[in-house]
């Protein structure tokens, strides 16, 4: 992890935050950047949308791909506000990221932010066929983990998103 890596999840952060700092809104950012400039900063836009799919992730790797008009984002580092959930961490090795940073883990926050009980992230981006993606955690782990619900947090059902 290298000062730019804070740097750049500091603007994770901050994109987090312009929804809000409730964690019943899903402050989730997520920037890519390659050669040291931002092609994507987005937030969860799930409800706004409304989309299953509008995950912060998915819509920055969207948005990467639209502006440089290429499906493959090589070279490109993902940042992400939390350890990105199957369907982000397979959108990575699909669209070619070469690094994932993020900041909360899945034992920081409550499980109702990943939506298998034993399947890791990590051990999708260890098994991909690919072997030019890293993904490394803990890049301003408190601050991130600041946004979401605590691990141990006593949620109705209604709020738990993977139910
Ligand atoms: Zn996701």
């Amino acid at each position: 992890m290298t000062d730019d890596d804070e740097k750049w999840m500091r603007m994770a952060i901050e994109v987090a935050r312009s929804k809000g700092s409730d964690p019943s809104q899903s402050p989730l950012g997520s920037v890519i950047v390659r050669d040291g400039k931002v092609i994507a900063a987005e937030r969860n836009q799930t409800e706004e949308l409304p989309d299953a799919t509008a995950h912060a992730e998915m819509m920055a790797i969207r948005r990467g791909c639209e502006d440089s008009g290429d499906l493959e984002l090589r070279g490109a580092t993902l940042y992400s506000t939390l350890q990105p959930c199957g369907m982000c961490t397979m959108a990575t090795i699909w669209s070619k990221v070469g690094r994932v940073v993020y900041g909360a883990g899945r034992d920081d926050v409550h499980p109702m932010y990943f939506e298998a009980k034993h399947i890791d992230t990590l051990d999708f981006i260890s098994n991909a066929y690919r072997d030019d993606i890293v993904i490394e955690g803990g890049c301003l782990r408190a601050e991130c983990a600041e946004l979401y619900y605590g691990p141990d947090a006593r949620l109705p059902e209604e709020e738990q998103a993977n139910l």
